[in-house]
């Protein structure tokens, strides 16, 4: 078996990711004509109001069984009174005409199915007892066909779980068909839009949207150590599209070191999304108060040979307290070197500024 071809694996998930969300209502509509053909039943969710609805209008008066996902976050369902977590709690003794809601990594488009992992053996008990389930996604998490599943699956893995293959997966196709012996009576797909067409609509902030969701950049950031009560990096790129934009203030918190980029599976150009909205931020007027203000002394500061040439104790105190806050308490401020260049060629060439 030839070598897994790492570089050449990241390239064609760039390029898988980028077609598929390029030509996404084309999947969807492939996806529901695929699905609805097994008996599975859509339930479109166009924000997250209208999901929670939809839910609980579904799920009312039913035993439920699921499992912590960011999606319930999303939807502000992760401590529901009477829902049995079971990655949080001892496994109960499941009903059988309870209902599972369970979380897809892709929806397959080519033939309606969905992939779900399985790291705990959790989702196959789920799978094995409940005759009704709900699978709730968003409207990215499009994959074309089986193929391409591979090998998102793989560098999900790699970068997700730091494992050489994925191990445990199932497909599920709407309803259990008559001949069949396993799957459910009962299936529903709740796809989730939420601001993500939003998002879609921008250029180039789309790319956001590439993600599967492996967690790479998040644990090679040294951002989320520094400012824990943020989002992770790439909700802080989206949130400003698919949640408001008062959140494009927290893309100027964001470090542009790169390191976030390079660990991206799919190729994400981070960075570069950071920087775009820091300059949707500014175009729009969006940026804070004080950053402007920030900057606004800092372009006057820059622009003066008096203010350059002061003291490096004076620089690093009057910087030091104008970013202490993006700054963060754990990090040492970058000190400004004791001479400015102009003193240093001065000095070391003999000869004044023109
Ligand atoms: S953006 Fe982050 S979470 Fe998404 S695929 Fe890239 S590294 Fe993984």
């Amino acid at each position: 078996m030839p070598d897994f071809d790492l570089a050449m694996a990241r390239k064609r998930a760039f390029h898988t990711r980028s077609k598929a969300i390029e030509h996404l209502d084309k999947h969807l509509i492939d996806f529901e004509t695929h699905f609805t053909r097994h008996q599975g039943k859509m339930i479109w969710a166009p924000n997250a109001e209208n999901a929670k609805t939809e839910l609980r209008l579904l799920l009312k008066d039913k035993a439920v069984y699921t499992l912590s996902h960011p999606l319930l976050k999303e939807l502000g369902l992760q401590n529901e009174k009477n829902w049995k977590y079971l990655d949080k709690e001892e496994i109960p003794e499941i009903k059988e005409d309870g209902i599972a809601l369970i979380f897809p990594s892709f929806y397959i488009s080519e033939n309606g199915s969905l992939i779900l992992q399985d790291h705990l053996g959790l989702v196959d008990i789920l799978l094995s007892h409940c005759q009704r389930i709900v699978y709730a996604l968003g409207i990215e998490q499009v994959c074309p066909n089986l193929n391409e599943a591979e090998n998102l699956l793989n560098l999900l893995a790699r970068f997700g779980e730091g494992q050489k293959d994925f191990t445990s997966i199932h497909i599920s196709f709407g309803n259990r068909q008559v001949r069949e012996s396993d799957g459910p009576k009962e299936s529903w797909v709740l796809m989730l839009d939420n601001g993500r067409s939003s998002l879609l609509a921008e250029i180039p902030q789309r790319q956001a949207l590439y993600c599967i969701h492996c967690g790479a950049c998040e644990r090679h950031s040294n951002f989320q150590g520094v400012h824990a009560d943020l989002m992770p990096v790439i909700d802080l790129i989206q949130a400003p599209f698919t949640l408001g934009q008062e959140h494009f203030q927290d893309n100027f918190k964001l470090p542009l070191s790169g390191r976030a980029t390079k660990s991206c599976p799919v190729g994400i150009d981070l960075k570069g999304l950071i920087l775009e909205n820091r300059r949707v931020a500014v175009d729009r007027k969006l940026e804070g108060r004080s950053d402007a203000l920030a900057w606004k002394t800092w372009k006057t500061a820059m622009l003066n040979r008096k203010w350059i040439n002061k003291s490096g104790s004076i620089k690093n105190f009057t910087l030091k307290s104008f970013f202490k806050k993006y700054w963060g308490e754990q990090r040492e401020f970058p000190k400004t070197a004791e001479k400015s260049f102009n003193e240093w060629w001065q000095e070391s060439r003999g000869r004044s500024d023109h």
